[in-house]
């Protein structure tokens, strides 16, 4: 018998992520878009059959961002959890607002989607048929998961984005045993994130520097994730220091407290929450840029939102500092490597410093490596990531692992 993946995207990239795996059941995981493609246009999946059902690892766009589009002619149920459905129909509201045309769905077709959600939770599996679906926490988002499907005695996992390591926000990872066949995101399997601790120590330095100064200390931040991710490490550093969150990170962080079953201490996060000011209209906009104070607002790339405006009217004391990876040619990637962002068209010199923390939610090089090994699987698919066939190499040649990088389109049959 055996099965069969299909990969349709996220395959020697990051993006697009979708992989139809079929066992007596056609399963569609994740079904994203590529927002920041080098051609200018945003990149969408390979079409795919008509899938028996959909399974969402969590909600940031690169994993759920197409997924609407099954609902121009399906009514195909998609499992996620629930804060993964309430986050998705923030970001596909707000994507139909910035791509509008260019997406592949209209609103309908959203609102429909969202008819069709259906709860899956963190260690309950389900079963269809002869297959078995279950989740387990990933540790990288509210609500993500890593997923696990059973089928004929075998294990196929599904690692979605994860981060081994705990961080304010979640706890690490679990890890799996006697997989068959790993689907692996490779994002960081060449570099190692520096220690969690210094970093956040030279952090604090820089903003305390900037304060003292008089100016702002603007944090360009993901809407999803890091925005609530720093509101916990800022609070947990420094009890005192004025913090505005501008931005779509606003609601977002109101989700994150609708579900603080799936937060590390959410009490404590609450009350970090309570002390932060979130910014509702101009007068506190301009308060907040008045204030020394630190102001996390969108985009994390300085791609349009909240941020810029701050960057614009930001006093010569203040100080940038991004936190997170900046996709190539993206304003962030422009300034961190050339010292301008685009406007307009326009080159603009941006005459502020410019810091980089990586404060990554992904699992670096050894996290990667320890899941592996933990894992121990027969086969090993890497995905998400952009050299992920130097890897596959590494593990096959190294380590005697039978890994590979497919490319988009490729069939990869399992018996
Ligand atoms: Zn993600
Ligand atoms: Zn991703």
């Amino acid at each position: 018998m055996g099965f069969f993946i299909d990969c349709l995207g996220a395959s020697r990239e990051v993006g697009r992520s979708a992989f139809l795996v079929r066992t007596d059941k056609k399963i569609m995981l994740d079904y994203g878009i590529k927002i920041f493609d080098k051609s200018g246009f945003p990149k969408f999946p390979l079409e795919s059959v008509n899938p028996d059902f959909i399974v969402l690892s969590h909600a940031h766009l690169d994993h759920s961002g197409c997924l609407p589009s099954f609902y121009r002619n399906s009514k195909v149920r998609w499992y996620a959890t629930p804060p993964t459905r309430d986050i998705c129909e923030i970001l596909w509201q707000d994507s139909m607002k910035i791509m509008g045309d260019g997406l592949p769905y209209r609103k309908q077709h959203f609102k429909k989607a969202l008819k069709y959600w259906t709860p899956l939770l963190y260690d309950h599996p389900i079963e269809t048929g002869g297959t078995t679906v279950e989740f387990l926490d990933a540790g990288h988002i509210s609500g993500s998961a890593i997923v696990n499907i059973g089928y004929e005695g075998k294990k196929i996992v599904y690692s979605g984005d994860f981060k081994g390591e705990n961080t304010y926000m979640h706890k690490g990872a679990e890890s799996i045993e006697d997989v068959d066949v790993l689907i692996m995101e490779t994002t960081y399997a060449q570099r190692e994130h520096p220690p969690r601790k210094k970093l956040e120590a030279n952090l604090m330095h820089e903003v305390y520097e900037t304060l003292d100064d008089g100016g702002n200390a603007l944090l360009p931040a993901f809407a999803v994730g890091r925005t609530q991710e720093l509101i916990s490490l800022l609070r947990h550093h420094d009890k005192e220091i004025p913090i505005f969150v501008d931005g779509m990170g606003r609601d977002i962080t109101k989700i994150y407290m609708k579900h603080p079953r799936y937060i590390r201490e959410a009490q404590s996060f609450r009350k970090a929450v309570r002390s932060v000011n979130i910014v509702e209209n101009i007068s506190d906009k301009k308060k907040a840029s008045r204030t020394p104070s630190v102001i996390i607002a969108g985009a994390g790339m300085l791609n349009g939102g909240a941020i810029l405006n701050y960057l614009y009217h930001a006093n010569k004391n203040s100080k940038l500092i991004f936190t997170g990876y900046c996709v190539e040619d993206t304003n962030g990637w422009l300034l961190l490597n050339k010292g301008y962002i685009m406007k307009d068209e326009q080159e603009l010199q941006v005459d502020l410093p410019v810091e980089y923390f990586d404060l990554s939610a992904h699992a670096g090089r050894s996290d990667i490596m320890s899941f592996i090994e933990k894992a121990n699987p027969e086969k090993i698919i890497l995905v998400h990531g952009d050299k992920p066939e130097k890897f596959a190499q590494e593990l096959k040649e190294e380590h005697g692992y039978d890994a590979i990088a497919p490319l988009i389109g490729e069939r990869i049959e399992i018996h």
